[in-house]
Parts: C-alpha cells; sequence; structure tokens
C-alpha cells in the first residue's frame, strides 16, 4: 500500500484532476468519524464543507452499508452526484429481483431475532434491504459475537460482511459495494475513479481491480488490504479532499457528467 497523500503520489490526484473522473465515499469511518452509537455519526462541519465544494466541481457519490434514508438525512444539502444505501443494492430504483431479496431478509429477521433475542446488548437493526447484527453493546461481546456468526452463518443466501458496528447480512445476490462502483463507474463513463473506503465490505471494491482507472484509498493502513492508496486516518479525508479541490480548480474543467440525484 502506498501513502496517498506523499509527495511522489501527486500524480494520482492530477490525474483524477484533469480527467473526466468521478470521487466515491463510503460514510462511517470515511467521511465521518466512527462513534460508538451509530446513530450520533456524522461528518465534521470541515469535511461536509469541503465536501460540498468538491461536488461542484466533481460528480461526488456516498456508497454506504445504512439504509439510503439514513444517508440521505446525513447529507443533506450537498449536491452529490449519488446515493447508495444497503452497500449498493438500494438507490431508490426498483428493480429485478428486489423483491425476493425484501423476503428474503424479513424472514431472517424474524429467524436471527428467534435466536438472538435473548442476548443483552445484541440488537437487529433492519434496512429492509439488508440487516447489520449490532453487538458491540453486549457484555460479553466476543461470545455475543460467535453466537451471532453462527446464527447469521445458518441462513441461507445471505452474504456475510463485518462492519465496525456488527455483522452486516445481506442477500448473495444482491449488488454490493463491488459491484455498485463498477456500475457507477459504467453509467458515468467516467476515465477515472476515486473510492475511499474503510472497512470489510470496502474490500468488495478493492479486489474488483476492473481496470487501471479505479483508484482505491483504505483509511488506514493495512497489510491485508487490497487497496492500492491508504490515508493515515481518518482525519486525512479533508486534506484529500482539500486537494483535489485545488488540483482541479487548477486544470481546465472536462466534459461534465450529468446528475444523477
Ligand atoms: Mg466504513
Amino acid at each position: 500500500m502506498k501513502d496517498l497523500m506523499a509527495r511522489g503520489q501527486r500524480g494520482v490526484l492530477r490525474e483524477l484532476a484533469r480527467t473526466r473522473s468521478i470521487l466515491l465515499f463510503d460514510f462511517d469511518g470515511t467521511l465521518a468519524p466512527i462513534v460508538r452509537v451509530p446513530g450520533l455519526a456524522r461528518m465534521r462541519p470541515s469535511t461536509r464543507a469541503l465536501l460540498h465544494e468538491a461536488a461542484l466541481l466533481y460528480p461526488c457519490a456516498v456508497v454506504t452499508g445504512r439504509a439510503l434514508g439514513d444517508l440521505q438525512t446525513r447529507v443533506a444539502g450537498l449536491p452529490l452526484w449519488a446515493m447508495l444505501g444497503n452497500h449498493g443494492a438500494e438507490d431508490g430504483e426498483r428493480r429485478r429481483g428486489q423483491r425476493a431479496a425484501l423476503r428474503a431478509v424479513r424472514a431472517w429477521r424474524r429467524s436471527l431475532h428467534e435466536r438472538l433475542a435473548s442476548i443483552d446488548g445484541v440488537w437487529i437493526e433492519d434496512k429492509r434491504f439488508s440487516l447489520t447484527v449490532h453487538f458491540r453493546g453486549a457484555s460479553r461481546a466476543r461470545r455475543s459475537m460467535e453466537k451471532v456468526l453462527r446464527a447469521a452463518q445458518s441462513l441461507s443466501g445471505a452474504r456475510l460482511v463485518e462492519g465496525h458496528y456488527g455483522i452486516n447480512v445481506l442477500p448473495i445476490d444482491a449488488p454490493h459495494k463491488g459491484t455498485a462502483v463498477r456500475a457507477l463507474s459504467r453509467r458515468a463513463r467516467s476515465e477515472s475513479t476515486l473510492y475511499v473506503g474503510d472497512d470489510c465490505s470496502d474490500e468488495l471494491v478493492f479486489a474488483s481491480r476492473e481496470g487501471p482507472d479505479l483508484v482505491t484509498v483504505r483509511v488506514g493502513h493495512s497489510r491485508s488490504s487490497r487497496a492500492t492508496f491508504y490515508l493515515r486516518d481518518q482525519r486525512e479525508i479533508d486534506g484529500l479532499l482539500s486537494a483535489l479541490i485545488a488540483l482541479r480548480r487548477a486544470e481546465p474543467a472536462p466534459e461534465a457528467i450529468a446528475r444523477l440525484v
């Protein structure tokens, strides 16, 4: 992994500024610091202001594991190009197979509820297109996590993805962040795509490596990550946005990309 903000990598950012590019971000741990209570996660005012400025210069999108409605309240007022919830499965439009996915998620919720309701501190967040089983508040976190994992692994047709706030359970054939990012790049016909994320669900993007135009960035260095670049910590997102804003201002604007939202 290479330090994206190192002097020697300036060319990578300059290329994003110079070409017809899109900037895609995860929310928790990327745009917003991780907090103990997921409902309280929000961007710092500085990040919000910079993302606003960046979104006027580049098509910017947020791809999150949160439900779309939840994300929308956290990024309200920003001129974003696209917003995707539920790991990319929820974009506000209907698609084939969606009803079956919603039915499966409902059945999983009932099954998990039966098996996990008695464990103190474990709760199931129903995001309709996916579930998150939270266990960070459990008094015996490790044992609770094992029980949650066993229960989740017994669900048929489910993809399990570890997250900051618990285990995400999504339909195996539903879009995930990797497929969602590819679809956004295709839709924009972008020459280059930046994706910044910080956890296991983002590895599905980092691993996709569809072409040389995908610049993958992990928040925090990790030996096991498939991302090409890293930011040292979440605070560095402000420095990245500032650099991209300054570089694009210094370049002639590339051909515009139509807004999706
Ligand atoms: Mg995240």
